[in-house]
């Protein structure tokens, strides 16, 4: 079977367990060929992370510590990669966080305070420029950068509240890289894929995140939002030739519910 990401390598954030949108793309690109490096948030996640990806992706997988609220560890965990490979050809980026405040994920929008906007907005948006910037030196032939997003950056979606705002920041955060990046000797394409709802970790912290599911099997033409396995394979294509011409974009895998109005 032909391997479209073969002899590739690609930087993987946000794994934090097999249920992670991150988890099912790394799947995706390492069923296509890639070599992957892994990041993981804090001691927490540290031990069940690794265990995960060698499990997965073989005893000898790379993986660091990476806290993007923090300017240090980014530069940590980019100068590890540098120490494991050469060349880059993919960056993943499926990190989001909003503190649990009031207005956040649920109340009302007006009570959101400013601390808690300033870090969902570092950590789900700045870290994007910030890993672009430290990544994309080792992306020597061109590379492809991915980040998850979610259609609440758009239209309103109540509770999504702060995230709904870090969403359209980290949307416009992938244009003005897009621009920035492609227009570099050997580009880099930067492109968001807006994921419909998935059950993992991040979501559970949504209120009323579980109901979505039945109003997407009501309302979307294909009655059902989307897989770790559709995600994996349409991150696939964007890291892939398939996704050369293609860059600045938000790509919708959400069954098709973002186009309905009623
Ligand atoms: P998840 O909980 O599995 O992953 C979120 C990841 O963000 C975790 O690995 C966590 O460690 C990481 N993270 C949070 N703060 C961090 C920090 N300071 N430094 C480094 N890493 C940090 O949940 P997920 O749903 O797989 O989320 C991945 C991405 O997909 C997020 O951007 C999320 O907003 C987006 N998304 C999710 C859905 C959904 O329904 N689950 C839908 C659309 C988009």
């Amino acid at each position: 079977m032909e391997k479209p990401l073969e002899g590739k390598v690609g930087v993987v954030t946000g794994v934090a367990n097999h249920r992670s949108i991150a988890f099912g793309i790394a799947k995706a690109w390492h069923e296509a060929g890639a070599k992957l490096i892994f990041s993981y948030q804090g001691e927490r996640l540290k031990d069940s992370v690794i265990k995960l990806v060698r499990q997965h992706f073989g005893e000898d997988t790379a993986v660091c510590e990476l806290d993007v609220a923090s300017d240090e560890s980014i530069e940590n965990f980019c100068g590890f990669v540098a120490t494991q490979t050469d060349r880059v050809d993919m960056l993943l980026h499926a990190i989001a966080f909003a503190p649990k405040a009031a207005g956040t994920l649920e109340g009302h929008f007006t009570d959101i305070p400013r601390e808690a906007f300033s870090l969902s907005l570092e950590i789900s948006a700045y870290s994007l420029i910030a890993l672009a910037r430290g990544i994309s030196p080792l992306m020597t032939a061109g590379g492809s950068i991915t980040a998850l997003t979610y259609h609440a950056s758009r239209q309103v979606v109540p509770n999504y509240n702060l995230m709904a705002v870090s969403k359209a920041a980290l949307e416009s955060c992938t244009r003005y890289l897009a621009y920035d990046l492609g227009r570099r000797e050997a580009p880099i394409r930067v492109n968001c894929i807006s994921a419909g709802p998935v059950q993992t970790l991040a979501a559970r912290g949504v209120s009323g995140f579980t109901s979505m599911f039945k109003v997407y099997e009501e309302k979307a033409p294909l009655q059902r939002s989307c897989t770790l396995e559709e995600l994996g394979a349409m991150a696939t294509y964007l890291a892939s030739d398939g996704g050369a011409c293609v860059t600045g974009q938000c790509l919708y895998a959400d069954g098709g519910y973002s186009i309905m109005a009623m």
